[in-house]
């Protein structure tokens, strides 16, 4: 069977943590501190904290927007939980757009359609690694005074109109997932435009104390400051994450290989109108993070799922719009409300995609896809 994702973890990251592990355990070590600056220069961002995961970074971004209850949020139906729970901990209510065709990206005129008087947030997501239209969600956010915590899961290493991805946020929030394409087993960051806000995210993220100071010699004790959690990982997570960034461009390279092997192999498909490519468009550049297809109907999609299987390719689809699950529903959501987000869910098929899938891997692959047709 070939896996739909499996990371790639190579001598490098292995004797990164294993120094770690020999060294310093404990969460803003050497290694927290490398990766830090790593991730800055990657990823052309000034202010930024490593997390435990991308879903706490979007919390931290959350409690950062002091939500009170009541405010509203506006997001993407068509997204992963934790966009949504970070912002119903802080007790927000929740309205959900709908996506653009092509890139499956919130639709921000949809977005502006939204707004209300209690509106506080725009949550956009980068969707398979291609930026969202954070030119024109930032002119809603500029005319109605609204802050934007985005939702850079899946876009580390991508760029929109030559600009670093999250520049643009207020807050942005990246995974390190195992799932991801650099990965340190669970782990994220967020990036913060203000850098006034920066203490204040130490504190949130170190248990609600100054320690963050402590350690840069600022106070000689430290202790409880305000409300908190432990959003700070381990530097052995950290050791194999500066592992996956030395190896940042190689690993980018490899996997925009594969997206353009998929890519131009359907192409022939696609003019037979049989499926739908993936729509990147000129503005962006994308870092490969998902090639998916898009088929005539569901039927046909869970039909080509199950001949995969029997082809031994672990192909994969997603997701079940936020407005269709339980809490969408408790919230009031029906189906209807998010015509093309519920269309996009129920034909979109992900295909296998990672750093050591071979070339005869993916011949079979295509070979099977095209097979089913
Ligand atoms: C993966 C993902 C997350 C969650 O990331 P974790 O690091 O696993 O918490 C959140 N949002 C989106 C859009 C994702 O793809």
């Amino acid at each position: 069977m070939i896996p739909f994702c499996k990371p790639t973890v190579t001598e490098l990251e292995s004797r990164y943590m294993l120094q770690a592990a020999t060294d310093r355990i404990c969460g803003d070590g050497p290694f927290t501190k490398k990766a830090t600056e790593l991730l800055k220069e990657k990823l052309k961002l000034e202010t930024m904290l490593l997390t435990t995961s991308c879903t706490h970074a979007l919390e931290l971004a959350a409690m950062l927007c002091e939500l009170q209850p009541g405010d509203e949020v506006i997001l993407p139906s068509f997204t992963f939980a934790s966009t949504a729970n970070a912002f119903m901990l802080s007790k927000a209510n929740l309205r959900l757009c709908d996506i653009s065709e092509d890139t499956l990206n919130a639709n921000s005129r949809h977005m502006n359609d939204l707004v209300t008087e209690r509106t506080k947030v725009l949550a956009p997501i980068d969707y398979a690694g291609v930026s969202c239209e954070i030119d024109e969600i930032k002119a809603i956010a500029n005319k109605h005074n609204l802050l934007i915590v985005q939702d850079s899961a899946q876009s580390v290493g991508s760029s929109y109109k030559g600009r670093a991805i999250g520049a643009d946020a207020d807050f942005a929030c990246f995974s390190f997932h195992e799932t991801k394409n650099y990965v340190m087993g669970e782990g994220g960051a967020i990036a913060i435009k203000d850098i006034n806000l920066l203490d204040k995210c130490e504190i949130l993220r170190e248990k609600g104390t100054d320690r963050s100071r402590l350690f840069r010699g600022e106070v000689d004790k430290y202790s409880w400051q305000s409300i908190g959690s432990s959003y700070l990982p381990s530097d052995i997570l950290a050791a194999m994450l500066c592992g996956q960034l030395e190896r940042f461009e190689e690993i980018k390279q490899k996997r925009l290989s594969i997206f353009s092997y998929y890519f131009n192999s359907f192409e022939e498909l696609e003019k037979a109108g049989k499926l739908r490519r993936p729509v990147i468009p000129s503005y962006c550049e994308h870092n490969a993070h998902i090639f998916y297809i898009l088929l005539d109907s569901e039927e046909q999609r869970d039909n080509l799922l199950s001949f995969l299987r029997t082809k031994g390719v672990g192909a994969v689809f997603h997701y079940v719009p936020l407005h269709l699950s339980k809490v969408g529903r408790e919230i009031g959501y029906q189906p209807g409300d998010l015509p093309v987000t519920e269309s996009a869910a129920s034909r979109l098929l992900r295909l296998p995609l990672f750093y050591d899938l071979t070339e005869s891997e993916l011949e079979h692959i295509v070979a099977s896809v095209n097979a089913f047709f």
